[in-house]
């Protein structure tokens, strides 16, 4: 495997196999000195042009702990304000000679071209409504922990599907597992066809009780273009995740951030349904594990690309 790039390129050994090999990682996560010196003189190119919290923290805790070099790129500060484009940046940084490159992007489809612009493995680490398949991966991690397998489950994924990427990401790799998708959401926040995703399609939460898992999504705004739902106040009346609608035996997640009051009510967020922060945890070790897959093992990149010229 060279790129991670979507939730289609792996069938379901290669997700166990990321998912077995991130368990044994958690032992370094325990240990005092936490690294192990699997990737040294390896170098990761965190590249961000979107906000995140979880993902880029996680992602550079990932690298350090298996003793990667990390340079970090926020588009915010960086000449990318002074105009310069994804593929000259790519191309400027490339002369540092990456072995992998992460990037994340409000664009559809922008981890696909890095991919052709560098000869790193690339990492897609969300593009716009897309993807975000390492949000996925431990998504499954921490389901596998919690119920010791996917199989037969019934997972429902509420809320903002139509812009959401780890809806898109969650429902192949959910699936690929042997779990049974359901989305629900306002009409108007659920993309047509969705069903040949392999899931099904609910506009109420009626039947929310028959879910093992029930998965939050936020609601995108920075997505949004016009106004999908009527107010805030009436979307959480009808799908708001909160203790009179989620059972005692079912299991909550949230990828985060979390609009407090919107999507998930304060009560179940600290509930013992909620396994948020079991997730943001299993971020560290499922990111080590996938860097570990595409770079433990491959010879160094050799430079394809002329570097554009560094603009001060
Ligand atoms: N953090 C996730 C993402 O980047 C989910 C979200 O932002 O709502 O897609």
């Amino acid at each position: 495997m060279r790129h991670l790039l979507s939730i289609a390129d792996l069938d379901r050994p290669a997700i166990e196999r990321i998912l077995d090999r991130a368990k044994t990682f958690t032992e370094v996560s325990e240990r005092e000195i936490k690294k192990v010196p699997a990737l040294r003189g390896r170098r990761v190119l965190n590249l961000f042009y979107e906000a995140s919290t979880r993902t880029r923290s996680s992602f550079e805790l990932a690298a350090k702990s298996l003793s990667a070099d990390v340079i970090n790129f926020a588009s915010s500060g960086s000449s990318v304000e002074k105009g310069e484009s994804l593929k000259d940046t790519v191309q400027t940084m490339s002369a540092y000679r990456p072995d992998l490159i992460v990037i994340r992007s409000p664009h559809v489809g922008a981890a696909q071209l890095v991919a052709g612009w560098t000869p790193a493995s690339v990492v897609n680490a969300g593009d716009g409504k897309h993807e975000h398949p390492t949000q996925a991966l431990l998504d499954v991690y921490t389901l596998r922990e919690r119920l010791g397998a996917l199989d037969g489950a019934s997972i429902w994924i509420v809320g903002d599907v139509l812009h959401s990427r780890v809806a898109r990401s969650n429902i192949m790799a959910f699936t690929k597992l042997g779990a049974k998708v359901t989305v629900c959401g306002p009409p108007t926040l659920i993309p047509r066809a969705m069903e040949t995703l392999g899931c099904e399609v609910e506009y109420t939460l009626d039947r929310l009780p028959e879910a093992d898992v029930v998965y939050a999504l936020r609601m995108q705004k920075e997505r949004m273009t016009d106004s999908f739902v009527p107010s805030i106040r009436e979307y959480a009346a009808q799908y708001q995740i909160n203790g009179r609608r989620l059972g005692a035996r079912q299991v909550l997640m949230h990828p985060g951030p979390v609009n407090r009051g919107v999507e998930l009510s304060a009560e179940v967020i600290d509930s013992p349904q909620a396994v948020i922060g079991q997730q943001v945890a299993a971020g560290v070790v499922v990111r080590m594990a996938v860097l570990y897959e595409l770079l433990a093992g491959r010879s160094a990149p050799q430079p394809a690309v002329t570097p554009a010229p560094v603009s001060a």
